[in-house]
């Protein structure tokens, strides 16, 4: 089918720069130049202002129980039928002249395509039409060229919607590019409609695309009105510019679409063999980003924040099953957690601070009109510092993001100042702190040992596939039921055959079970520290080494991190692969890796550093075949 083929162009760099330049300066006047009503290419609009206004109209007429049509127009080959001399011709009326236009001429003039079908290249041929895809000035120019059209919807003699804002005409059109969404109350206006559509046709070369225009019911359920022929059946949900529009709670459905889509991601991305670390900065940059849209213009939904929160769980710790507690993971790295993202809160602040950022600023878009109407019973007293006034006031109907956005704003204590002005990240960290705040249970744990150990498991100088081990025995949780799948529930013994009938505790795997200690021993024979096996809980866990021994209490720590590694893995190997390794051979990958660690730094550090670091520790071996 011949209407499926687009034309694509391969531009070159020094193109493109001209482009952007000749489109900073366009932009920067466009705002005065065209419709208010076109959102695309025109600073301080965006698709949001776009989406937020028919979002708003639709809340608008379900509230009043107003029956419009909303109608969304599909451009045939919008960008394709443009005319040079139509486009050239126009941007003369609206005053741009000279040199300015000579420069868009040169972009365009001696432009030629030629078709590639399947591998077969056909004869080039001069193009007169059509804004280029790829080229940055390409919307900014066809919202230009869409613009009269725009302008005579605008001028039409349809009621729109309200915005409720004094001298300010109702909204009757939406466009953003070639998106162009018109408000229709009546019969008469949808005639009026379909001949500015056909004049539009014929002046500009344009077509309207019939079989893929949509028409949309905006009123509750009831009685609607006729519509003339040349529109397409009336559908009960539509999706503009990402989102859907629809009965009910749209908002919901929009959400559960996206989760879908994540929950597919992580099934796939969490079997990667990735440490705790990585899977947050996974989740930062491509797990959020599925959400990101649909946050700005719908709410997360209450009633969705168990399966939001299992998604990014899921990801993190790889199965169903959180071996630390969530709050714990929110905190820093610094104080003790992953610095992973409470979902919730992200999500329910990126809307919040966009939709109530926008009532409160001074020059707010048009769609705020409609929007602040809702709200602004609730928030009289929160606007002059007080607290958000109770839901339980009577009201009429509702869109359905205001109360979950009221009772954010309570049980947050967000102020009308932090959505102001403060910054949308700290924000974040304070509701954490405060709404999700937690303590680290761990175990004979002094403050001061706590920070040490703090400081200790974030060294820089740990490997990073030996950090989520240090952590997770930081909080005491490196194994508890961490093998579940692969051991009877009841079974909590220590999986050695020496140990029957031991239950297996931090303690027992750290202090008692013979077989570690008997690593321990031959370990510490082998580097000079004698005092290996003897070493506490609070040692091994949070290195808090007394400090009159003659070593350097880092690398201590750093050994005994690469020690309890290799036995846990050992440990491992019994409980998943019914595998009993020797004592050799846990020994010997342990001074393995110690002596490549060594060698490493070795190279790394300025000498004197080295040699105050790895005092007293004798060299492994391993060492000599790194650093040569
Ligand atoms: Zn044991």
């Amino acid at each position: 089918m011949i209407e499926n083929w687009r034309p694509i162009s391969l531009l070159n760099v020094d193109r493109k720069i001209l482009a952007k330049i000749i489109f900073w300066r366009l932009s920067s006047v466009a705002g005065d130049l065209l419709s208010s009503h076109q959102h695309c290419s025109v600073q301080g609009r965006s698709t949001f202002s776009a989406v937020l206004a028919i979002r708003e109209a639709l809340e608008r007429c379900r509230a009043a129980g107003w029956r419009k049509y909303l109608l969304a127009l599909d451009q045939a080959k919008a960008f394709d039928r443009v005319n040079h001399e139509y486009l050239w011709l126009l941007l003369g009326r609206y005053g741009l002249q000279g040199r300015f236009i000579d420069w868009l001429k040169t972009l365009y003039k001696g432009a030629e395509s030629f078709p590639l079908v399947n591998g077969w290249v056909g004869r080039p041929f001069e193009v007169g039409s059509g804004v280029r895809q790829g080229c940055p000035l390409s919307p900014l120019l066809y919202a230009f060229a869409i613009d009269p059209f725009v302008r005579r919807l605008e001028g039409a003699s349809l009621c729109g919607v309200p915005l409720g804002i004094a001298g300010v005409p109702p909204l009757k059109v939406i466009a953003y590019a070639d998106d162009v969404s018109v408000i229709i109350s009546g019969t008469e206006e949808a005639q009026e409609v379909v001949s500015v559509i056909e004049q539009y046709t014929e002046a500009s070369g344009s077509k309207v695309n019939h079989e893929k225009s949509e028409v949309f019911w905006m009123g509750e359920e009831g009685e609607s009105f006729e519509l003339p022929d040349a529109f397409p059946e009336p559908q009960q949900e539509i999706k503009i510019l990402g989102i859907k529009f629809g009965p009910g709670d749209y908002g919901h459905r929009n959400w559960e679409s996206r989760l879908v889509v994540a929950n597919a991601k992580v099934a796939s991305w969490k079997r990667w063999r990735l440490s705790l670390r990585e899977r947050v900065d996974l989740i930062k940059t491509y797990l959020i980003p599925i959400f990101l849209y649909v946050s700005f213009v719908c709410i997360l939904p209450v009633s969705l924040y168990a399966r939001v929160y299992s998604c990014f769980f899921q990801l993190l710790w790889g199965n169903r099953l959180n071996l630390i507690k969530r709050n714990v993971t929110y905190l820093s790295r610094r104080e003790g957690g992953l610095g992973m993202v409470n979902p919730i809160v992200f999500f329910s602040l990126l809307f919040l601070k966009y939709n109530l950022g926008n009532m409160l600023a001074e020059t707010p878009p048009g769609w705020v009109g409609i929007f602040q109407s809702w709200f602004r019973p609730f928030l009289h007293c929160w606007e002059d510092g007080g607290p958000v006034k109770s839901l339980r006031v009577r009201h009429g109907k509702l869109p359905a993001y205001v109360a979950p956005c009221l009772k954010i704003l309570r049980q947050w204590q967000v102020t009308v100042e932090d959505i102001r002005s403060l910054p949308r990240k700290l924000l974040g960290e304070r509701i954490l702190a405060f709404a999700f705040s937690v303590s680290l249970a761990l175990k004979d744990c002094p403050g001061s040992v706590m920070r040490e150990g703090l400081r200790l498991i974030n060294l820089e100088r740990i490997p990073l596939k030996f950090r989520d081990q240090a952590w997770l025995a930081f909080h005491g949780r490196l194994y508890v039921r961490g093998n579940l799948k692969h051991r009877p529930v009841d079974d909590r013994d220590c999986p050695r055959a020496e140990c029957v009938g031991k239950v297996e505790s931090m303690d027992h795997f750290l202090l008692l079970c013979p077989f570690n200690i008997e690593v321990y021993k031959r370990v510490g024979r082998a580097l000079g520290i004698p005092f290996l096996y003897r070493m506490s809980y609070a040692e091994w866990v949070y290195g808090a080494f007394p400090a009159c021994w003659d070593f350097d209490l880092d690398t201590l720590f750093l050994v005994s991190i690469v020690v309890r590694y290799f036995t846990w893995n050992a440990r491992c190997q019994i409980t998943i692969r019914k595998k009993v390794l020797p004592v050799e051979v846990v020994v010997h990958d342990i001074l393995g890796e110690v002596g490549k660690i060594r060698g490493l730094e070795r190279v790394r550090e300025p000498r004197a550093v080295w040699i105050r670091a790895w005092r007293n520790i004798r060299p492994a071996f391993g060492e000599l075949s790194i650093s040569g």
